[in-house]
């Protein structure tokens, strides 16, 4: 590698918006290790490669934990109980406080807690007015 191209390799780091610490993956292409953002995805200033950092981006991505009311963390298949009178949205149905929960799912999005409740059916909970049984 000639001088005049290490010196441009050393703009591209000083200009890269993430900590040095933040390791990237090497170029599929030609395995050079100064690989850099470019939007959504990694280029290589070696050879010039552009690929996806999807993967890169999966990988960082912490599992998510739920918590009930009090704390406690929540799982597949756990009993929880009702902590607060509930409507059930498009119904006159309201899931009492004390109601148990067996078998919860947990699942993405606002109501994170999926579930089966007696006399109610398939609805969504939210944790937070959950506790584990
Ligand atoms: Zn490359």
């Amino acid at each position: 590698m000639n001088p005049q191209h290490r010196k441009v390799l050393g703009v591209f780091l000083c200009a890269s918006p993430k900590p040095m610490s933040h390791t990237l993956p090497p170029c599929p292409q030609c395995q050079s290790a100064y690989t850099y953002e470019a939007g959504a995805m990694l280029a290589c200033p070696e050879c010039g490669h552009e690929w996806s950092a999807e993967v890169a981006t999966e990988a960082s991505d912490a599992p998510r934990v739920v918590r009930d009311a009090v704390g406690n963390v929540l799982q597949d298949g756990d009993t929880v109980t009702v902590v607060k009178d509930l409507k059930v949205k498009g119904s006159s149905l309201v899931v009492k406080v004390g109601t148990k929960v067996k078998n919860i799912r947990l699942s993405d999005g606002d109501h994170d807690i999926d579930c089966k409740i007696d006399g109610v059916g398939a609805m969504g909970l939210k944790s937070a007015f959950v506790k584990k049984a």
